[in-house]
């Protein structure tokens, strides 16, 4: 479903990523786990878009979307939940959800069905409707990013650190929610610091220190390495 071939990224003179390739399958869940700085964001920044690479190609279901617009990428079904939310904190929930849904016609039309979808999973925004999101809790919010994202139908849901500012009970009942959004079709690649609870919603993971892809295996490998234990787990 998504392929990255052999990317290579910089700032200006500064490269932070080296010839990473990766690949996310219909229907997968998989893990993208780094340190801070180790180049995560930026390869989302490549993928949507935002940052022209400096060689290798990114593919979307076999289309050749590299350097392709944001709205476009969208629009072929890949949403993004960004590690900034990004929300309009003076809108309603109602209104960030719209939004979600504006720029992606197939979307468009299908606005109560998306936002049924969206109150299942999530039922408190149903009640939320009309509040200001910038009034709600850290964890609320996320969902709403979650949410928002979702209103566009996207075959891929790609998340950057969804877990960052959360408390532990809040990281398992979001990332429990990722799970049901992964269990109805939707393919999720899920970028994280927080190894421990990321490795219980993906299949498949990555590691990314330094800009380099260093490790790739599946989660309960991941779970078992020497590395990954000592490195991320604490253990
Ligand atoms: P974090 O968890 O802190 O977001 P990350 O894995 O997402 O980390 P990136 O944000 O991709 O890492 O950063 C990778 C490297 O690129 C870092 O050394 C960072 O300082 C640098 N970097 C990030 N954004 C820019 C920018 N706009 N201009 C210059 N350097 C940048």
């Amino acid at each position: 479903m998504l392929r990255i071939d052999g990317l290579s990224a910089a700032y200006g003179r500064i490269k932070v990523l080296w010839d990473l390739s990766l690949n996310v399958g219909s229907g997968e869940a998989v893990g993208l786990f780094g340190p801070n700085g180790a180049g995560k964001t930026t390869l989302v920044n490549c993928v949507f878009g935002f940052l022209k690479p400096i060689s290798g190609k990114v593919f979307f279901q076999d289309k050749d979307i590299t350097g392709m617009e944001p709205h476009e990428i969208v629009k072929l079904g890949i949403a993004l939940v960004p590690q900034e939310r990004e929300l309009f904190p003076n809108m309603t929930v109602e209104e960030n959800l719209r939004a979600g849904a504006n720029y992606v016609p197939h979307a468009r039309e299908r606005m109560p069905e998306a936002f049924d979808l969206v109150f299942t999973l999530f039922p408190i925004l149903k009640e939320r409707l009309k509040q200001k999101v910038g009034t709600m809790s850290g964890g609320q919010q996320r969902m709403v990013a979650v949410a928002r994202a979702l209103m566009s139908f996207p075959k891929l849901l790609i998340l950057d650190e969804p877990s960052v500012g959360l408390q532990p009970s809040i990281v398992s009942e979001l990332f429990s929610k990722l799970k049901e959004i992964n269990n109805q079709g939707v393919s999720i690649l899920l970028i994280e610091q927080n190894v421990k609870q990321g490795l219980k919603v993906v299949e498949r993971g990555y590691v990314i220190e330094n800009g380099r892809i260093v490790l790739e295996d599946s989660s309960t490998n991941l779970m078992n390495n020497d590395h990954i234990k000592k490195a991320y787990l604490g253990l």
